[in-house]
């Protein structure tokens, strides 16, 4: 009788002692997500919805007013002048934190805005025809989040793989440096572990 409630104290000790591994082991991965931008749960529509509120408290004035009203920010401005000191790295959504672009697709095209020639490979912008201020123009927006982005044109006699530039508000974007990216979350392989061991 003793002997076998000492062995049931003993399964259990183990088996907290296994639970408060994983546990720890779980807390370990979230540091590294510091520096990410808040990436939105999509509603089963795979849109990120809000009200106007939210979206004026989620975001600056500046921000705002370019991704929500379609403004477009000053050409050189502060924003532009940080983008363009900017190295290796993606462009996420400031909205909803999608990645847009990454720096393989910038090009200085001097226009005073980010530019690129394409989005990144995540394929999260869209674009629609947009008739406002007596031209035709194409505007790019997130396809998530349908926050505004900035314009499109073709056809201008860049040296790009596409002879695009994709022209947008850099208040729009968020800016993660490559080096800062968590590239090892991931990696550690799953089911490798199964708690049980040593059982002779
Ligand atoms: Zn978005």
């Amino acid at each position: 009788m003793m002997k076998m409630s000492s062995f049931f104290a003993a399964a259990l000790a183990l088996l907290s002692i296994g639970m408060s591994v994983l546990i720890a082991d779980d807390t370990k991965t979230a540091p590294a997500e510091n520096k990410r931008p808040v990436v939105e749960q999509p509603n089963k529509d795979g849109k990120v919805v809000k009200t106007d509120d939210e979206w004026r408290k989620k975001l600056t004035a500046e921000q705002y007013r370019v991704t929500r009203e379609g403004g477009t920010e000053r050409a050189f401005g502060k924003a532009y002048k940080e983008f363009h000191h900017h190295g290796e790295g993606t462009y996420f959504c400031v909205g909803c934190g999608s990645e847009l672009f990454t720096s393989t697709e910038k090009f200085d095209s001097g226009c005073g805005w980010p530019s690129f020639y394409d989005p990144s490979k995540a394929n999260k912008v869209t674009e629609h025809v947009d008739t406002s201020g007596g031209m035709v123009r194409t505007e790019v927006v997130c396809s998530v989040c349908d926050a505004h982005l900035g314009h499109v044109f073709s056809g201008e006699g860049f040296e790009t793989p596409t002879d695009k530039r994709y022209c947008i508000n850099a208040a729009a974007l968020l800016y993660v440096p490559a080096s800062k990216k968590p590239g090892a979350t991931g990696n550690k392989p799953k089911g490798d572990r199964k708690g049980e061991e040593g059982k002779e």
